[in-house]
């Protein structure tokens, strides 16, 4: 399909999706006709939730925007892109840690396609501390992560790891 500017596409695990995840993809929303966010189905990373339900819990805090899709893929993100007529990449940065990889990233990407645009989005000031592995871990010790997370999310977490234990 060809890639159109006005379509973006928002990749990652969000294993589960924070607060900084919905702010970027907010914001990327804003700026693009239609936003797919990809949730990775990806074997090889072990995962608290499933794409599946990753997917469902993005889907239900999203709903209220009618020009972005949540799908799960389980390929490359250029692979994604060339069958849906991506032209962007959009990809959250917090702090400089994030940068070296999300370049490398974005090299990669774009040696793979080379009409792909790849472009990074600062996080917000009041996000850049969350991260979702940090949120699963303090949610593990039973610290309270309704200030990073939206309330399904917390309920979710919740369930999850009273499973676990
Ligand atoms: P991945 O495993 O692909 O890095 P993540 O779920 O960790 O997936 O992140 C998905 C995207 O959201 C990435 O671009 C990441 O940099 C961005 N992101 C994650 N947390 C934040 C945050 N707090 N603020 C802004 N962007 C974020």
């Amino acid at each position: 399909m060809t890639a159109s500017r006005n379509v973006a596409m928002l990749p990652g695990s969000f294993d589960p999706p924070t607060n900084g995840h919905i702010d970027i993809i907010e914001r990327s929303a804003a700026l693009y006709d239609k936003l797919f966010v990809v949730v990775a189905d990806n074997v090889q990373k072990s995962c608290l939730f499933s794409a599946e339900e990753r997917m469902t819990m993005l889907k239900e805090i999203l709903k209220g925007y009618g020009n972005i899709e949540v799908v799960t893929y389980p390929g490359l993100v250029v692979q994604f892109a060339q069958e849906h007529g991506v032209g962007v990449i959009i990809r959250g940065v917090r702090a400089l840690v994030d940068f070296g990889y999300e370049f490398e990233l974005a090299m990669t990407n774009m040696q793979l396609n080379s009409s792909l645009q790849v472009l990074f989005m600062p996080t917000s000031p009041k996000y850049f501390m969350l991260r979702s592995s940090a949120i699963k871990e303090m949610a593990a010790y039973g610290a309270d992560i309704s200030p990073m997370v939206p309330p399904l999310v917390v309920k979710m977490m919740g369930d999850r790891i009273k499973l676990l234990n």
